[in-house]
């Protein structure tokens, strides 16, 4: 089949919810995938983080077949013999008592926001239906109609009402509207992505997380922490709440920077994108609030996703996978900005570890971040543009030093490329 059938096929009979690169992809093997005409490309994208281990990493596909072929399913009417031991290692992991596990990011989301009105009702004695949770502008969280209610996105919004209430959005990486919003009755839970990926990765202060939970401390108020697309050593550091912390899973968490979150919600690279996991993480106090019958998901914790999982967290800790983002995060951003400091059509570059994102000095209607990426993509490399005129790098984070400097030579070659046919 060509670019141009696939196209075809999927525009005639697909519903059109997304507007990709005209790329057919086919194959995948690391930090390279392969579109149908057997074209290599680099993935500077790595399907928004879920790929941070790489394509088809051998050891999570080994993990993923064997699994299959013993046990895939058994909801959880049952027990199964891998749910128990994936629990216990994944909470290890991340030091919390308790996982409570789902299958997408956005039934992770609902899953803690749940859980924190339940915790803010039973435990803090808020008046019933009062419970209110704080959510910074521009974030994503997911697309539930609950989700969405608290977007201030209009694509993600508009004609999907009525809206989910119990929400109320401030300014990101703003203490002071956090903490006026925190000392207002009834509020729960302060819901925040510790960088703001789809919003353009858009990087708060250093100790903006650390200051929210002792505000959110101060009032009582849970700390949510959306690590779906920060979270498994993309920034850098195993979690972004980890700040300068580069241990790769079993930390004593003594670092200075880690700021542990009441609540960890994780997603994408939880299983290295071979399979939809996610996760929600708490201490028993939080987590012992959710009883037999209240929540739950018929593929939630089954044993294939639990043994993928639990592959998928041994590589990105054997292979020091936080320590290599935050390696090349650094000679990345160098190197973007030795590009914005020369051509005017770029803005800056901001980022942490290995996700990162160029800001293109034009209109934030204008197609300036598309055509660049078009052109990337007919250079070999795979990027997408996130809201306004930003274009995301997030390659997966086993990529070499070598490889990375290859990919500063295309999209090097590409601005200026883009430059001489404008004019
Ligand atoms: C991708 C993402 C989600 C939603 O995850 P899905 O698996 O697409 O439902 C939620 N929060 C953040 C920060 C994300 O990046």
């Amino acid at each position: 089949m060509s670019t141009a059938e696939a196209i075809e096929l999927e525009n005639k009979y697909g519903a059109h919810n997304y507007h990709p690169l005209p790329v057919v992809l086919d194959k995948g093997d690391g930090v390279y995938v392969w579109d149908v005409e057997g074209k290599r490309y680099f993935d500077f994208l790595s399907a928004y983080s879920a790929v941070n281990q790489g394509h088809c990493h051998p050891r999570i596909i080994n993990a993923l077949t064997e699994q299959a072929k013993r046990l895939t399913l058994t909801s959880r009417a049952f027990y199964n013999s891998k749910l128990g031991v994936y629990d216990a290692f994944i909470t290890e992991y991340f030091q919390f008592d308790k996982v409570l596990p789902m299958n997408s990011g956005a039934e992770a989301v609902e899953t803690a926001i749940k859980i924190a009105r339940k915790y803010g009702y039973e435990k803090r004695n808020i008046p019933e239906d009062a419970a209110k949770i704080i959510v910074a502008n521009d974030n994503f969280h997911g697309r539930t109609t609950t989700i969405i209610s608290f977007s201030n996105d209009p694509d993600a919004r508009k004609n999907f009402g009525p809206y989910t209430g119990g929400f109320a959005s401030i300014p990101y990486n703003d203490l002071d509207a956090l903490e006026k919003a925190v000392s207002q009755p009834n509020v729960v839970a302060f819901l925040v992505e510790p960088i703001q990926g789809e919003a353009g990765v858009n990087t708060p202060a250093d100790d903006y997380i650390r200051k929210a939970k002792a505000i959110c401390e101060q009032y009582d108020v849970l700390l949510l922490a959306d690590e779906i697309q920060t979270g498994i050593a993309r920034t850098g550091s195993l979690l972004a709440v980890c700040g300068n912390c580069t241990c790769e899973g079993h930390c004593e968490r003594q670092a200075e920077t880690y700021t542990r979150p009441d609540m960890l919600i994780l997603g994408k690279a939880l299983s290295g994108g071979a399979y939809p996991v996610s996760a929600v993480l708490a201490d028993d106090e939080i987590m012992n609030v959710i009883k037999p019958g209240q929540h739950g998901s018929t593929f939630g914790g089954n044993p294939l996703a639990a043994a993928v999982a639990t592959e998928a967290l041994e590589v990105v800790r054997d292979e020091k996978l936080a320590q290599n983002a935050r390696r090349l995060g650094n000679i990345f951003r160098t190197e973007m900005q030795r590009l914005v400091d020369k051509h005017d059509i770029l803005k800056l570059v901001r980022g942490r570890g290995l996700l990162n994102a160029l800001v293109v000095n034009d209109a934030p209607e204008s197609t300036t971040a598309w055509d660049i990426c078009v052109m990337l993509k007919e250079n070999g490399l795979l990027a997408k543009p996130t809201h306004g005129n930003i274009i995301r790098f997030a390659p997966p984070l086993v990529m070499t030093e070598d490889q990375l400097m290859d990919c500063v030579a295309i999209i090097e070659k590409t601005i200026e490329q883009y430059l001489e046919t404008r004019g």
